[in-house]
């Protein structure tokens, strides 16, 4: 059985006008979000409404903190960074060792596979 992200289905997430499809769209991006269970790739609608709202603030209208401001290709629910908060304060727990988990969530063939499929393709590395 071969893995498919929800993008290869040809899934696309609007954001704004909750959940329906903007009118005036502007552009779609992958983007790849990281959840509690794992790292999960999206295409996601931009609204054009309002040319003046940037993307990473739809982003956290829509409960994702965007990794960058500029042009953001990844983002972390809010329910994953309450999780981390958790994680690292009362288990002392470093981001590594989190991100690492969330690793053997995606993915559980190996820390070193995925981290080859995460340099490789630009769409899945962490930065944007
Ligand atoms: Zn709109």
């Amino acid at each position: 059985m071969e893995e498919v992200s929800l993008s290869n289905l040809g899934l696309v997430t609007s954001l704004g006008h909750g959940g329906h499809v903007c009118p005036v769209a502007t552009r779609t991006q992958e983007l790849t979000v990281l959840h509690i269970d794992g790292f999960h790739t999206f295409v996601v609608a931009y609204c054009g409404c309002d040319p003046l709202l940037p993307h990473h603030l739809q982003l956290f209208d829509s409960k994702l903190f965007s990794a960058s401001i500029d042009q953001p290709r990844s983002a972390f629910t809010f329910e994953l960074l309450r999780q981390y908060q958790i994680h690292h304060l009362e288990g002392k727990g470093s981001a590594y060792t989190y991100i690492q988990s969330l690793y053997r969530l995606t993915n559980d063939k190996g820390f070193g596979e995925l981290m080859v499929r995460l340099v490789t393709s630009p769409a899945n590395t962490l930065r944007s």
